[in-house]
């Protein structure tokens, strides 16, 4: 049999591919595209509505982000909201929910006093909530389980529901729809292949032969957005050796009732690499508040997967010395230590509950051990990519791209919230390889003003 032959193949049906899979058939002169997914369906993995925290990450209330960092993240959010206006997913699938981000004790309120006054022109909706306004809108923030106020001072950061700001999607349906919709645009070959797990990968000359599940597919150009596999598939073409990927896992605490109102973040402390715990309501769970997520190295690439991808971990990581030194510039920190320690903890039955009750009450100070269960199932992985040449731990995302006609995408979080934005990106430099045109008036009408 001949091989399918496209002009361009993308590998990954999270919310990455899926973007891209809908950008290049919605606004490029690209006549044929195929998605190949491993799994039975789209989106089974990180961008599965239990596998995040459903937020749109547009950097008004993420206390880790620079102001800078909220720009380009604002933009990319941005996108979201208008993708999902313009086909009416509003209140199916993306909502706007109350948010802020608090200050709790002096130290921290003075911190989100100052940042409201740097971040106010960026984000002109924000608000100051004081104590009084707290009791009002989100009272689980103030009252203890004895009815009494706490005695820290706080102060919160953010927007009233009212004021219409989306702030959260279920990026497993968003990625449904993103195919769903692509598939309807005619004149283009839009194919979709479940059960089909890229296995091997290899130029020849031009062009890049993809096999999966013993087909063979060749492309013009090939974007792999596979997750913490996107790196493992590069290592093994030679690509991308500079970079290893460190699995962080994330998982959830949920309630079983609506005890806030609206998103609840807290201020990032300095030191540690990831995201504070957070409060949201869950979409998937009637509104229900989860708590979390947790940050935990894990051995493996893909979570409720049995052991399947503990090779691949091994393999991805490519341990060497230049591995021991970053891991040991982090761990002679005490802080990142007992961050650590902690997360560990969370996840060791009995003893998780208790401890992770302490942190989250932090946010709401009534919160009693009854009040949570950890969330079996939830929660996913953050491909997060270490450099081996600079000896440092990687944040943000990162991106392969040997200039060949192929490109490798690790997309930790806010990966779900930038996938327009990447699959823009990678659109540009698909259609100048190819000699297709991207037609960026059309995307800006679209997407953008
Ligand atoms: C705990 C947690 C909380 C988060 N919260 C947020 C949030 O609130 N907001 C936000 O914006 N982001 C958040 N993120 C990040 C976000 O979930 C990810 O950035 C995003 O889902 C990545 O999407 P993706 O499509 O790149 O990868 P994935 O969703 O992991 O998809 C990769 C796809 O590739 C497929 N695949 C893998 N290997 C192969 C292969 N060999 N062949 C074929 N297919 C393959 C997989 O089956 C999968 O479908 C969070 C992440 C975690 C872990």
């Amino acid at each position: 049999m001949a091989n399918k032959h496209y002009e361009v193949l993308v590998v990954g049906g999270g919310i990455s591919g899926a973007s891209l899979f809908y950008e290049l058939a919605k606004y490029t002169d690209v006549k044929s595209i195929a998605l190949l997914e491993k799994y039975e369906a789209l989106a089974t993995l990180n961008s599965k509505g239990t596998s995040n925290s459903q937020t749109i990450h547009c950097g008004d209330i993420e206390t880790n982000y620079t102001a800078e960092k909220a720009k380009t993240v604002k933009r990319t959010a941005k996108m979201i909201e208008k993708y999902c206006l313009q086909y009416g997913y509003e209140n199916k699938f993306m909502f706007a929910h109350q948010k802020m981000a608090i200050g709790v004790g002096d130290e921290e309120v003075a911190y989100m006093r100052n940042r409201y006054k740097d971040f106010k022109e960026l984000f002109p909706y924000l608000e100051v909530f004081e104590k009084d306004k707290l009791k009002e809108i989100e009272p689980k923030l103030v009252f203890d389980e004895n009815g009494n106020e706490r005695p820290e001072s706080i102060v919160g950061v953010g927007v009233e529901a009212e004021a219409g700001e989306w702030s959260t999607v279920d990026f497993g349906k968003m990625s449904d729809s993103l195919v769903e919709n692509a598939q309807k645009i005619d004149d283009v070959v839009t194919d979709v292949f479940f059960n089909s797990k890229v296995t091997s990968i290899k130029q020849v000359g031009k062009i890049h032969e993809v096999v999966a599940a013993g087909v063979t597919y060749t492309a013009d150009f090939v974007v792999v957005n596979a997750g913490a596999h996107s790196l493992y598939l590069a290592h093994r073409m030679g690509h991308g050796t500079d970079y290893g990927c460190l699995p962080m896992a994330g998982s959830f605490y949920v309630t079983s009732k609506k005890l806030l109102n609206g998103k609840v973040y807290m201020v990032q402390h300095p030191k540690l690499p990831f995201a504070a715990l957070h409060g949201d309501p869950d979409i998937l769970l009637n509104g229900n508040t989860r708590f979390g997520p947790t940050a935990l190295a894990l051995p493996k690439l893909e979570r409720y997967h049995g052991n399947s991808t503990i090779i691949d971990f091994w393999k991805t990581l490519r341990f060497d010395k230049n591995i021991v030194k970053i891991f040991w510039d982090l761990l002679k920190d005490g802080d990142i230590r007992s961050y650590i320690m902690r997360n560990f903890m969370f996840e060791v039955p009995y003893i998780n509950k208790r401890l992770f009750v302490k942190d989250a009450r932090k946010i709401v100070p009534s919160l009693s051990i009854d009040d949570i269960e950890y969330a079996e199932g939830f929660g996913g992985v953050r491909p997060q990519v270490l450099d081996k040449k600079n000896q440092k731990l990687m944040l943000g995302e990162a991106s392969v791209n040997p200039g060949t006609g192929i490109i490798f995408n690790m997309t930790p979080s806010p990966g779900a919230t930038s996938c327009l934005g990447n699959a823009e990106r990678d659109i540009k430099l698909v259609c100048a390889h190819i000699g297709k045109t991207f037609n960026q008036e059309e995307f800006d009408k679209d997407l953008i003003e």
